[in-house]
């Protein structure tokens, strides 16, 4: 599977890719459709190959196109764990203007546990995780040969500091504990896990 990053404005969205795009992994602001469509023209990508969108987070560098793209056909994967962070940026009338909205007819809601199952239908070989620390809805994407998509997850070496710290380090674990190699981050370069 070929990984493209189309990321632009400091956050990496990634697209993964064989013979066709088969998901987009996170998205920016909204307003920002222009940029994406840019970034992935130059790495040769057709918006309209891409059928599925997966959010590592909802924050609004990472989902704000979100509905966006839903209205052109996309499908939003939701996994279970964010349904709650999606309504709690639906009810609040600031964050909601930072996403324009969110279709649930438009989603394909699935579960931690169908994840495997379901990303096999797209023809991509892994497991969605649940890894809290930066927010309570983030996952990891963990691809059978060894990448993770671990969005704004805290760096491992800043790992069991603050609040949050216990929880960050458990999310590392687990992502080590599914095979992971390298992180593919939603801000700066990929890195290697040890
Ligand atoms: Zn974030």
């Amino acid at each position: 599977m070929n990984i493209l990053n189309v990321g632009y404005t400091s956050t990496n969205y990634y697209v993964l890719a064989d013979a066709k795009p088969r998901l987009l992994i996170d998205v920016g602001f909204a307003g920002t459709l222009p940029k994406l469509q840019h970034e992935l023209k130059r790495m040769g990508v057709q918006l309209a190959g891409i059928k599925h969108l997966l959010a590592t987070h909802y924050h609004p560098d990472h989902a704000g196109l979100a509905a966006e793209l839903q209205g052109m056909g996309i499908k939003l994967i939701v996994v279970d764990v964010q349904q709650e962070a999606i309504a709690a940026v639906q009810d609040d009338l600031k964050l909601a203007k930072q996403y324009v909205g969110f279709d649930k007819n438009a989603a394909v809601m699935i579960t931690l546990d169908e994840s495997r199952a379901f990303l096999a239908t797209l023809g991509i070989h892994g497991e969605i995780i649940a890894t809290p620390g930066h927010s309570n809805d983030s996952i990891s994407l963990i691809l059978d040969t060894g990448e993770a998509f671990t969005g704004d997850l805290t760096h491992p070496m800043m790992a069991g500091e603050g609040e949050s710290g216990e929880v960050i380090k458990q999310s590392w674990d687990a992502i080590r504990a599914h095979g992971a190699k390298s992180s593919y981050p939603g801000h700066g370069p990929v890195y290697a896990l040890k």
